[in-house]
């Protein structure tokens, strides 16, 4: 017999699982469904965020910044180490223990919400049934009042490049190499591959990233782009913009590699590699999840089509997270999975497109919220800018990382902030200021008239928007106004 529920969610990851633990503490029978195995064939909740995705990744990154930092900037603190080397199943292990300590976590919060956690992989057979089919065949039925679905997303793969997970490596091969590849290839220089290639490069690797877009990071702004541009560069990766990838070919033994065909302005191209990691983007996953009948409608790319509140065209069936349009997110999810929990408790929740944050965690890291100045441009709106680099900051200085700026643009007329991109040390943190500050529609001279903390990074964003006024204190004013 079906065991009822008020809310049955389909997938645990980060859109999910909050979708799931709101329902709950909202008063709501909640069940939420993963498929997802370990390596002993136990589930394991918390989706591509927690098990290989910005989890993984950012423990990564961490572990290789210090490695960097050991190697290359304590002398200048006048601390001697010796010979720095890296072990990087160590490195790779305490990764995996990050991952099952936050994955553990998830299951510990439906128990504590009391969330039924039900293993399987959930198909939904009418707008009010699920089947769940675990991984030895097990079948068992659910129904339910509202059903969320919050299934995610999957690499792309190309035709060029087919992923063995050996040689040729997805963005979660990429999370596991046992050594540092020699030569590393990339293909795709956007946020994973510029956040994999980083953790490589640093460990030693020679990194090449083949970019097809002739434009480096086209939805950042220009001043940023071409500043994380020169940084990453002087770090060691090697951006090839312009790169059409057409073929590759793999040389097996023991000393496996793959040669990479493309075309770039200079004509057809080769270039051979020990790894090559293919990170050319996402795509929502629907597979095995809906039936025919029910007639969830998706659009052109393959995402549920939802409207503004995650509602698809089936009444009481919601969609979540990277399975619906919109920037592929954790946060983004997150915030969509409250919005429908607590609209089915009857709140006016919303989600604000406009003000969602986006960061690559570089080093320095690049962030942002709200409009670009090329997008301004295009828009028409007459502007402000308020620009302040770290190198002018005492407390970036002080920690000798003084690269990078933080940059306001604001509305001329009503000094109303309208968009923030931040290139360097601790940017995702510093950016959520003004994420906060627009949400609340601050105007620069609101931040302006805000007391900071002294010595800190943040101060760099109080002068950024006393530079939009013309009254920087710690750097010259020139014309702002555009
Ligand atoms: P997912 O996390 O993909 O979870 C979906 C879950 O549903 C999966 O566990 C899947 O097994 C399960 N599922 C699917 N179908 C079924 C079914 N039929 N039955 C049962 N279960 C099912 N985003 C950030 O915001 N910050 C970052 O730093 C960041 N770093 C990233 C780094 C990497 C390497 C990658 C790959 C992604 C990164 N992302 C980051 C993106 C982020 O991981 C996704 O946006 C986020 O995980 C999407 O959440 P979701 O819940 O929609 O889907
Ligand atoms: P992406 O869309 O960020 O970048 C893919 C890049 O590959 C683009 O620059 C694209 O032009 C390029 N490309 C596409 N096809 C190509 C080809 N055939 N040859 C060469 N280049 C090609 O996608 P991603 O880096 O794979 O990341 C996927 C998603 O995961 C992103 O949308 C992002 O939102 C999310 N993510 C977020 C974070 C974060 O928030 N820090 C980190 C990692 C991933």
């Amino acid at each position: 017999m079906a065991t009822q529920y008020d809310v049955v969610v389909i997938g645990s990851g980060p859109a999910g699982y909050v979708a799931a633990i709101r329902c709950a503490q909202l008063g709501f029978k909640t069940a939420c469904i993963e498929k997802w195995l370990n390596k002993d064939s136990k589930t394991v909740y918390g989706g591509t965020c927690l098990n290989v995705g910005c989890i993984p990744s950012k423990a990564l990154l961490d572990s290789s910044h210090k490695f960097v930092e050991a190697q290359h900037h304590f002398e200048v603190h006048g601390i001697k180490t010796g010979k720095v080397a890296i072990d990087v199943p160590a490195m790779v292990a305490r990764k995996d223990k990050v991952v099952t300590q936050l994955t553990g976590g998830v299951k510990s919060l439906f128990a504590a919400n009391k969330v039924d956690g039900i293993a399987g992989t959930g198909k939904l057979v009418a707008k009010d049934r699920v089947v769940v089919t675990d991984h030895t065949g097990n079948q068992q039925e659910l129904t339910a009042t509202h059903v969320i679905i919050a299934a995610g997303s999957v690499p792309i793969e190309i035709p060029p490049t087919p992923i063995d997970q050996q040689t040729i490596v997805d963005s979660t091969g990429a999370l596991d190499f046992q050594e540092v590849p020699k030569r590393l290839g990339v293909i795709g220089a956007g946020v994973i591959g510029l956040e994999l290639g980083s953790v490589w490069a640093r460990l030693g690797a020679e990194v090449t990233v083949l970019e097809a877009l002739d434009d480096f990071l086209p939805m950042v702004d220009r001043q940023i782009a071409k500043e994380a541009l020169k940084i990453l560069t002087k770090q060691g990766l090697n951006i090839k913009l312009g790169a059409r990838v057409t073929g590759s070919k793999l040389t097996k033994g023991s000393k496996p590699s793959v040669t990479v065909e493309y075309t770039d302005k200079d004509g057809e191209q080769k270039a051979t590699f020990d790894k090559l990691i293919v990170a050319v983007g996402r795509r929502p996953f629907t597979k095995d999840l809906l039936a025919d009948e029910v007639g969830i409608e998706l659009d052109a790319r393959g995402f549920i089509k939802v409207n503004e509140k995650c509602a698809t065209n089936i009444p009481n069936v919601y969609a979540v997270g990277d399975v619906v349009r919109g920037p592929m997110l954790a946060h983004k999810g997150m915030e969509e999975g409250v919005m429908v929990a607590e609209r089915l408790a009857g709140k006016k929740t919303q989600v604000n497109y406009d003000l969602v944050p986006s960061v690559i965690y570089t080093h320095p890291e690049v962030a942002w919220v709200g409009k670009n100045e090329e997008q301004l441009k295009a828009d028409g709106v007459t502007y402000n800018v308020g620009v302040f680099p770290f190198v002018a900051s005492g407390r970036a200085l002080a920690a000798n990382d003084a690269d990078g700026m933080v940059k306001l643009l604001t509305e001329t007329k009503s000094d109303r902030i309208l968009g923030c991109h931040i290139i360097g040390a601790s940017a995702a943190d510093l950016l959520q200021q003004i994420v906060i500050a627009m949400e609340f529609s601050a105007s620069a001279e609101d931040i302006g008239l805000t007391m900071f903390s002294h010595p800190s990074l943040s101060e760099a964003v109080h002068e950024a928007a006393l530079a939009a006024n013309g009254h920087a204190v710690h750097i010259g004013n020139k014309k702002q106004r555009h």
